[in-house]
């Protein structure tokens, strides 16, 4: 009854969201148009689609361009009333030669969102009703990822009144690439919806509400999903993670989703964390910035937004995602630091410090995705702040047990702009979290320093040997990331799910 009560208050925000006002909006169309420059040139050159665009106007638009100068890349400028469309929007795709290799980005493709992007919020901020996008030369998935990344607010709890209402996004008629458009459409919406699930208060999305969200997007995609209570847990004895959900008055779930896509008799499995929130436990976190503990559910957020975009695209793979949900909470029942618990493969964990709880609720749920005999297991969490502070917010960590997904994963992060970097899973870290008397584990290490490490090195310990696995810490790239203009500045990312999507899709095949 609890969770039917949840489910309809759930669906009743999300329609708040996605509703859109037009109500100080124009019905005006704005067309988008991508325009290339290059270091010390001043000359104009249109991709194919706005050369033919700027033929109809006679060559008025080129006329207009040269008047006020070069548009760089990134930057955006406006014509009024040239041709069909009373809004041109003359997009900066820049160089992409002028990206540094180092970088390991495809310069072409990130312009292309970048570019997009901004003509967006440019003509949206104009209060243009309908935006049309051209193809960008053979890079319509990456305008439609820019255009729809860049079209997002949160304001689900904003009175309707005060709502800034959003433009509709469409592709050209007349352009080419349909199909790729439509690819970068879901997958951006896929993002979003991540970002939307990050980004809700602790109380608004608890297990029970996630689960119910995740339940109603994902069978509408032909997804199977389970939804499993704490009594099916304690019959699993997955006593790690239910050890992290005794503070909270909040009923803990834990959901089983499968894609069949493929014949393949071996699944991917997909872990994500899903603490809704985590207030520390009796290791109390600091009160300074608690509230965006909301988003501990990051990992969660990827792995169903990841399934979903798989789903909708009818990606040709075969893959099962395990999500525990529960919150972190301080209370007479919550685990104590010292006590000892013990995980579903019969190891025992000493909880030194219950704000390390991410690893616990992992090393259960990975236990429990071993059991299905997968080709491989990828986890992902906000799991550590250590990895901030290595990488900073514009990269995710990667601690890779196989070279070849490793390679995969990392040529995927390149092609969507959004990446990844190797991290250590050296024996050393092992050693620090199994050399102890009293139990095999403690959940935290006994060095100083190698916090990323350390968990990466815990979680090892619930994968079986032979199972090639990734663990992605993503605490850097959670939220207020200043790297990617397209996804904003402000606010929960909903990263690196594009680059799982890639990184699923090609890697299915490679093992
Ligand atoms: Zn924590």
């Amino acid at each position: 009854m609890a969770v039917f009560r949840t489910f309809q208050f759930a669906r009743g925000n999300y329609s708040l969201l996605l509703r859109r006002c037009y109500g100080s909006m124009s019905s005006k169309q704005g067309l988008v148009l991508g325009v290339y420059s290059s270091e010390g040139k001043d000359d104009v050159k249109f991709t194919p689609y706005a050369q033919k665009y700027n033929e109809s106007t006679a060559g008025k638009l080129l006329e207009q361009i040269n008047i006020c100068g070069p548009v760089k890349a990134g930057q955006t400028r406006i014509f009024w009333d040239l041709g069909k469309y009373p809004a041109v929007a003359v997009a900066g795709l820049g160089d992409a030669s002028k990206w540094d290799e180092l970088d390991e980005i495809d310069g072409a493709k990130e312009n292309v969102r970048v570019a997009a992007a901004a003509a967006v919020r440019a003509l949206s901020a104009n209060k243009i009703g309908e935006i049309v996008v051209e193809d960008m030369e053979r890079h319509a998935q990456q305008a439609a990822e820019g255009a729809t990344l860049a079209n997002y607010k949160f304001q689900a709890f904003k009175s309707k009144d005060k709502q800034t209402p959003l433009p509709t996004v469409r592709f050209a008629d007349d352009a080419t690439g349909k199909e790729e458009w439509n690819r970068g459409v879901i997958i951006a919406e896929a993002q979003n919806w991540a970002r939307l699930l990050m980004e809700t208060p602790a109380n608004h999305m608890t297990p029970s509400i996630f689960a119910a969200n995740v339940s109603e997007r994902l069978s509408a995609a032909g997804v199977e999903v389970l939804v499993h209570d704490e009594a099916w847990a304690t019959e699993k004895k997955m006593g790690s993670f239910l050890s992290v959900t005794n503070g909270s008055a909040e009923p803990a779930r834990f959901l089983e989703l499968t894609y069949r896509g493929s014949q393949d008799d071996r699944c991917v499995a997909l872990v994500g964390k899903g603490i809704t929130f985590d207030s520390g436990g009796i290791s109390l976190k600091p009160s300074a910035n608690m509230d965006q503990m909301r988003a501990d559910m990051g990992g969660a957020a990827n792995v169903v937004s990841t399934i979903l975009a798989l789903a909708q695209l009818k990606a040709p793979v075969h893959v099962k995602g395990f999500v525990p949900l529960c919150e972190n909470m301080p209370s007479g029942t919550a685990t104590k630091p010292g006590d000892v618990v013990f995980a579903m493969n019969g190891k025992s964990i000493c909880v030194d410090n219950t704000d390390a709880e991410g690893r616990l609720v992992l090393a259960d749920a990975l236990c429990y995705a071993s059991s299905f005999n997968p080709k491989f297991i990828l986890d992902i969490a906000t799991l550590t702040g250590a990895i901030k502070v290595a990488l900073g917010d514009c990269v995710s960590g990667v601690f890779a047990s196989n070279n070849e997904l490793w390679n995969v994963i990392h040529e995927a992060g390149s092609q969507t702009g959004d990446r990844v970097w190797r991290m250590p899973l050296f024996k050393h870290y092992s050693e620090q979290m199994c050399d102890h008397n009293g139990y095999d584990l403690n959940n935290l290490g006994k060095g100083k320093g190698g916090g990323s490490c350390t968990a990466a090195a815990f979680l090892r310990e619930f994968v079986p040997k032979g199972t090639p696995w990734l663990h992605v810490d993503i605490a850097g790239v959670m939220g207020d990331c200043s790297d990617q203009s397209y996804t904003g500045s402000k606010g929960m990312t909903g990263r690196p799910m594009r680059t799982l999507v890639e990184f699923v899709t090609k890697a299915s095949k490679a093992v």
